[in-house]
């Protein structure tokens, strides 16, 4: 038996207060006000044992941990042909880069990129009656968890300073890789990015991963076929341009966000969420990948 407990506190009182602790997010206004002290980490193991550390229950804004819930959504409603719209390459690029413009054919390289998700957030926008609430309701049956919600105030601030997210929308919609309106495509792509969870939210929602698409009540959202999917592009490419480095260090499929969220998982094993708002230079968590580093390491556990 793994000592999960006794690792996460010794991860806890080795990293949660390390000095160097990387720069708050400011791009987005609403994040920047986040104090950068604050650290959390949560794990939920195969047999729905629970164990937390820090500020684990406080609630943050998962941005692009969203990516991954909105792709699942899209996957379980349109299937396979979702790829012919968005591609599965690692970019090797940051989050936010027009990588459309290199490859003329207005496919995004993968559905964890910005424009990625904005083709997905179009589908989901398509297929579903009112999208915003429809997601929110299968993010919270997923969860078993009625009270997560978006946060508007970082929707809305997201809404008037995202213009790079504007100019990627243009562009997919210029080659026609857009169906719906833009603004109402980038009113949901921003909501979604605003949903808030704590560690243990997160860690719940993605037990589904680690759990061969049963979610934590046990009720089955994906096919195996589709977690393997969806976990090998968490790997590749779930970090932008720092997934070689996550999987190098960690070595675990995993999801960050600028909100400073990180969750990764080992299938059959453990989920894992850590929140630690000072992001590096390439836009992920500092803390949170230093503390997954060691959490592998001390545990033995990684998917290599
Ligand atoms: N909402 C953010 C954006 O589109 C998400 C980025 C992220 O978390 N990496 O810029």
């Amino acid at each position: 038996m793994i000592d999960f407990q006794g690792i996460l506190h010794k991860v806890y009182s080795e990293i949660g207060n390390r000095q160097e602790r990387g720069k708050v997010a400011t791009y987005i206004p609403e994040l920047g006000d986040i104090d950068i002290n604050k650290f959390g980490i949560h794990l939920v193991d195969s047999a729905k044992n629970e164990y937390s550390e820090g500020h684990s229950q406080e609630k943050f804004s998962i941005q692009s941990i969203s990516k991954v819930l909105s792709l699942t959504r899209a996957l379980s409603l349109v299937g396979e042909k979702l790829w012919s719209r968005v591609d599965v390459e690692p970019s090797g690029d940051p989050f936010n880069h027009l990588s459309l413009l290199e490859q003329e054919n207005g496919i995004p390289r993968n559905p964890l990129i910005n424009a990625g998700a904005i083709v997905v957030a179009d589908v989901l926008v398509s297929e579903l009656k009112n999208a915003k609430v429809e997601f929110l309701d299968f993010i919270r049956r997923i969860a078993n968890d009625p009270s997560i919600d978006y946060n508007l105030a970082v929707a809305k601030s997201e809404k008037n300073t995202g213009f790079r997210n504007f100019a990627a929308a243009n562009l997919l919609k210029s080659y026609s890789n857009l169906k719906n309106n833009v603004d109402e495509v980038l009113d949901f792509y921003f909501h979604q990015c605003s949903l808030e969870m704590n560690c243990a939210q997160l860690a719940e929602t993605f037990f589904l991963f680690s759990n061969r698409g049963h979610c934590i009540q046990d009720q089955k959202f994906l096919s195996v076929n589709q977690v393997k999917r969806i976990n090998a592009l968490m790997l590749t490419c779930g970090f932008y341009d720092e997934a070689g480095e996550f999987a190098f260090e960690v070595g675990l499929p995993g999801k960050s966000g600028v909100g400073g969220g990180i969750v990764a998982l080992l299938p059959n094993k453990f989920t894992v969420a850590t929140w630690s708002p000072g992001l590096n230079k390439k836009g992920n968590s500092k803390l949170g990948m230093e503390a997954l580093e060691m959490l592998t390491t001390e545990t033995g556990l990684s998917i290599f």
